[in-house]
């Protein structure tokens, strides 16, 4: 038998994790919710780098590792990479497919935070799908701009911001309803790719919105890619029954 440990934080994984037995791990960061249904084991918080990962695969017993965190969680793909070299085992990985511009689409693609102020410069009420990193910079909001921010955090706010918590996933009526109340003018979005919140593109898309998109990290090499869930745990049924 060979023990899995699933990292996670995602829809994906989630997906993933409910398919596992008893004997295999799944890992959160501890920043959502922690699911209470699992057959498998749950564990809870960082491991201390690259380096307390791998004494953590190598106590448990660990024989694969499958990195299904989000595409913009950098930092724990490459330390999943850098200790499943340092323990000797295979490390998977599933990322959805990125989402792909249209022919109508304007995107307005950025590396970074300076990036994306930049790109902003000329709108006025910007909503940002991006999770917690807008909070940090509510103090900064320009003064010709009011900001929408949809994160899963409750926080209050500001003069110039009105942060919304909400969780996906989001319907193409409801963000129209949406773009009208808060008369947005441009989106700023992650490339999750997916389904679970791809409507706030359609609704751009249909209203001549542009979108500020910031560009995919790129990731550590791993031993295996998959698409998603399925793919994935075909693999399992088929090559470690
Ligand atoms: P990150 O910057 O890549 O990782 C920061 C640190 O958090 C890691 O070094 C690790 O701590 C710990 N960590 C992250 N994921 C973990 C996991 N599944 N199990 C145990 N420890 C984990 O990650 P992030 O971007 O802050 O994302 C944190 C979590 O939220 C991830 O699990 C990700 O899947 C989920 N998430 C992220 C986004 C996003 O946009 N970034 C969106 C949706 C969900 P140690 O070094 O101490 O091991």
């Amino acid at each position: 038998m060979t023990r899995i440990l699933l990292l996670g934080g995602t829809g994906d994984a989630l997906q993933i994790a409910r398919q596992l037995g008893p004997e295999h791990v799944y890992s959160l960061a501890g920043l959502g919710k922690v699911p209470t249904d699992l057959a498998c084991a749950v564990r809870v918080g960082g491991f201390g780098g690259p380096k307390g990962l791998a004494d953590y695969l190598r106590a448990e017993g660990i024989g694969l590792l499958v990195d299904a965190t989000h595409p913009y969680a950098a930092q724990i793909s490459a330390n999943a990479a850098s200790a499943c070299a340092t323990a000797g085992i295979p490390c998977w990985r599933v990322r959805r497919s990125p989402w792909q511009p249209q022919a109508d689409d304007d995107w307005r693609v950025v590396d970074d935070w300076a990036g994306i102020v930049a790109a902003l410069a000329s709108f006025h009420r910007p909503l940002f799908t991006l999770g917690r990193e807008a909070l940090t910079y509510l103090d900064e909001v320009p003064a010709h701009q009011f900001w929408i921010v949809r994160c899963l955090d409750a926080h209050a706010g500001s003069a110039r911001a009105r942060v919304m918590d909400a969780r996906g996933p989001f319907t193409v009526d409801g963000e129209h309803r949406l773009f009208d109340e808060h008369r947005i003018d441009v989106v700023v979005s992650k490339n999750s790719g997916g389904k679970a919140t791809e409507a706030k593109l359609k609704v751009a898309r249909a209203l001549g919105l542009p979108v500020v998109m910031l560009r995919r990290p790129t990731l550590a090499a791993v031993d295996r890619e998959f698409d998603g869930p399925a793919d994935l745990l075909g693999t399992l049924r088929s090559e470690l029954p």
